[in-house]
């Protein structure tokens, strides 16, 4: 998709610094952290919300969870705890409209998110 920037990371004509890149998904650090650790873990394919997501797309949705659960080993905040967040368009406050999970971690969260 032209218009996205998590394809152009893909693609490379972004450059970003990448903490994870596999066949399947790339992770990033959130250029707006919220958390200590913030990263976001995306599909190379383009997906524009999890409203697009199918039964085919379970090893990849499965690809992002291990990605991010990884990262948070090597940040050191497993044992402490972390969030994986998805969010789905307006009501839930997505901006950029290319699937991605959100790893937040590092500090004491509040429950329920705002
Ligand atoms: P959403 O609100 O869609 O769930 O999350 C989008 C996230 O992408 C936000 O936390 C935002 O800070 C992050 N983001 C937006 N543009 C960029 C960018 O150009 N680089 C990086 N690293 N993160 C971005
Ligand atoms: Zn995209």
């Amino acid at each position: 998709m032209d218009a996205c920037i998590f394809c152009k990371m893909v693609a490379g004509t972004i450059p970003v610094k990448k903490i994870h890149d596999d066949d399947a998904c790339v992770g990033i650090h959130d250029i707006n952290a919220q958390a200590p650790v913030h990263a976001l873990f995306f599909p190379k394919r383009h997906i524009a919300t999890l409203n697009e997501i199918g039964v085919e797309d379970r090893e990849l949705l499965g690809s992002l969870m291990l990605a991010a659960t990884r990262y948070a080993s090597e940040s050191d905040i497993a044992e402490s705890g972390f969030r994986l967040v998805m969010n789905c368009n307006k009501d839930a406050g997505q901006t950029v409209y290319h699937i991605h999970l959100h790893l937040l971690g590092g500090r004491t969260m509040a429950w329920p998110p705002g």
